[in-house]
C-alpha cells in the first residue's frame, strides 16, 4: 500500500492516528471528519495514497464514488437531514487543506448555515454517537 509518512489520512488508514470509522473495506475507509461542517459530516478516501481526484485511476475513482454512494445513503436514513452535500476538493485554491484524496459527506440541515471549512473541533462524544447511529445504518442497509 502507497503510504504518505507526514499524511495525516495515512496515518489513519494505518492506525497511527485516532479516528472514528463508519466503513472499512481493502480499498477505502469512512470515518467522521473531526471538524464537522454539520452534524453527521463523513469523510470517505482510498486507503492509497493519492493527493487528488487525478491522481487515481478511472477504476479507483469509481470504486470511491461507489463507497460515496452507499455511505452518503446510511448518513441520510441515519441522521434525517433536509439534504445532503457531497464536496471534493483538488488543491489549495480550490480549497483543499488535506492532500489525500477525499469525498466529504455533508448532511444539510434546512435554515441552518454550515460551519466554516476546518475551523472548530466537533466534541468527541457527539462525534461518537453520530458514528454509532451512521454504522447502524450502513448495517440496516447491507
Ligand atoms: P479538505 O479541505 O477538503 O482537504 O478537507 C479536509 C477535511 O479533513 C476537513 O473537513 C477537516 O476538518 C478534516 N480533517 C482534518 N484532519 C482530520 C482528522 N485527523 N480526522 C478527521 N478529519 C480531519
Ligand atoms: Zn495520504
Amino acid at each position: 500500500m502507497n503510504h504518505d509518512p507526514n499524511c495525516i489520512f495515512c496515518m489513519i488508514v494505518r492506525g497511527d492516528a485516532p479516528s472514528l470509522k463508519v466503513y472499512e473495506d481493502e480499498d477505502c475507509l469512512g470515518f467522521m471528519d473531526i471538524m464537522p461542517q454539520s452534524e453527521g459530516h463523513v469523510l470517505v478516501i482510498p486507503k492509497r495514497h493519492a493527493a487528488q481526484i487525478f491522481d487515481v485511476s478511472a477504476d479507483e475513482a469509481a470504486k470511491l464514488i461507489r463507497v460515496t454512494h452507499e455511505l452518503a445513503g446510511a448518513v441520510r436514513n441515519a441522521m434525517q437531514p433536509d439534504g445532503v452535500m457531497l464536496a471534493q476538493l483538488n488543491g489549495a485554491d480550490a480549497g483543499q487543506t488535506v492532500f489525500h484524496l477525499h469525498f466529504h459527506i455533508v448532511p444539510r440541515y434546512a435554515g441552518q448555515k454550515l460551519a466554516l471549512h476546518a475551523s472548530k473541533m466537533g466534541d468527541t462524544e457527539t462525534l461518537k454517537t453520530h458514528c454509532e447511529k451512521i454504522r447502524a445504518a450502513l448495517h440496516d442497509t447491507a
